[in-house]
């Protein structure tokens, strides 16, 4: 399957430069040849595609004018090329507009690298960055018996970036039976809670980073429109959203990779995200913004893993029974914790551990039952 994995990365002075160089030429090329199109098929001339724009720039590479093409990784060239050639094919199909000129002042700046790329050793290596690499942080490691198959460099808010798409060789895999199943309960303190007792605390700085863009969009919008320091302010900004973003996806992968890796059928409620964006309350926000990325990354890991993913109805009463016993215990307020079955005796029960083991219990209920449905009278 593939997928694609984004990663930070640091180059020097000069690689900094050779890659400016290549946001520059690439799009210089797209440009170049969306205007070079759109002239061709004024005259009625509708056959230019890919193949006739490649051999124009291999022409024009060799003018004294163009001669710093060169400079640039001859296959990022052809992507932009593929590129303009793609955008074109969605707006013939009707699926986009006509294609744009980009602009050197867009926020976001890539190009294209479609083959030999390595890693090795906390760097990067791909065409015209081979000999020196780029330094990387590789926070998710990529799977050793992976193909690299292209790689994304990118400047946003003056970070740069690398997506590398890699294949990692493993076909989907048939959905297992089940060996093992676990409910899951999503909360504000812990952000999930496993039926096995195992808590995932939302992590204080989620709410810390927060605040502090709050603080600093409110800054934001004093500053003068048009101004220096506005620019400065915005950028701040940005590249703040991006940090938050970023933690918290990797902190969710981290837990998602966990549980799909541990078990075969896990079970959780469906949320109703819709209603719970209305609430404004700071934590809860960025709850929700973790809860959805997480169940999102949870379904397709587990399509990856062939594990099953049961979501069961969300007015399904899971803080209300007792998952020792099964009685019910009833309505409790939120900042009970804690509680004891009146009916079993049980004592100290954790009220989110308890909620999972329901939620695991009564989504297994549901899988029971449609074995049951199916065996009756055979
Ligand atoms: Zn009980």
């Amino acid at each position: 399957m593939l997928k694609a994995m984004k990663y930070r990365i640091y180059p020097n002075k000069r690689q900094i430069q050779r890659i400016e160089k290549h946001f520059g030429s690439t799009r210089f090329v797209y440009n170049y040849f969306l205007e070079y199109r759109q002239k061709e098929y004024a005259k009625g001339n509708k056959k230019v595609g890919y193949i006739v724009t490649q051999a124009e720039l291999t022409k024009l590479k060799k003018l004294d004018e163009y001669v710093w093409l060169n400079e640039c990784g001859s296959q990022s060239l052809q992507m932009a090329l593929r590129d303009l050639d793609s955008a074109y094919g969605r707006f013939f199909k009707k699926q986009g507009g006509y294609p744009k000129f980009k602009s050197k002042k867009h926020k976001t700046q890539s190009f294209t690298a479609p083959q030999n790329i390595k890693v090795a050793n906390n760097r990067v290596y791909f065409p015209k960055f081979v000999k020196d690499g780029i330094k990387v942080k590789l926070h998710r490691e990529i799977p050793k018996e992976a193909i690299l198959k292209q790689a994304t460099i990118s400047r946003q808010n003056n970070q740069y970036f690398i997506s590398i798409l890699i294949d990692d060789n493993i076909s989907i895999p048939k959905p297992t039976k089940a060996k093992d199943a676990v409910g899951l309960d999503m909360g504000i303190t812990d952000l999930v809670i496993t039926s096995d007792g195992k808590k995932y605390e939302n992590k204080k700085y989620f709410v810390k980073s927060q605040n502090i863009l709050k603080k600093l969009q409110r800054r934001l919008s004093k500053k003068r429109k048009g101004s220096n320091n506005r620019q400065k302010a915005k950028l701040k900004v940005q590249r703040l959203h991006t940090k938050v973003s970023n933690q918290r996806k990797d902190y969710l992968h981290k837990i998602s990779n966990e549980i799909t890796n541990q078990y075969d059928i896990i079970v959780l409620e469906t949320l109703n995200i819709r209603g719970m964006i209305k609430n404004r309350r700071l934590a809860k926000s960025i709850a929700d913004v973790a809860w959805s990325e997480f169940m999102r990354q949870l379904e397709y890991k587990a399509q990856w893993r062939g594990k099953t993913v049961l979501k069961i109805d969300q007015w399904f009463p899971s803080s209300q029974i007792c998952s020792s016993c099964g009685a019910s215990t009833g309505k409790k307020p939120l900042n009970i914790r804690k509680f004891d079955c009146l009916h079993c005796g049980k004592k100290d029960i954790d009220r989110d551990i308890n909620a999972s083991i329901n939620i695991k219990n009564y989504g297994l209920g549901q899988v029971d039952n449609r074995n049951t449905v199916g065996t009756i009278g055979s």
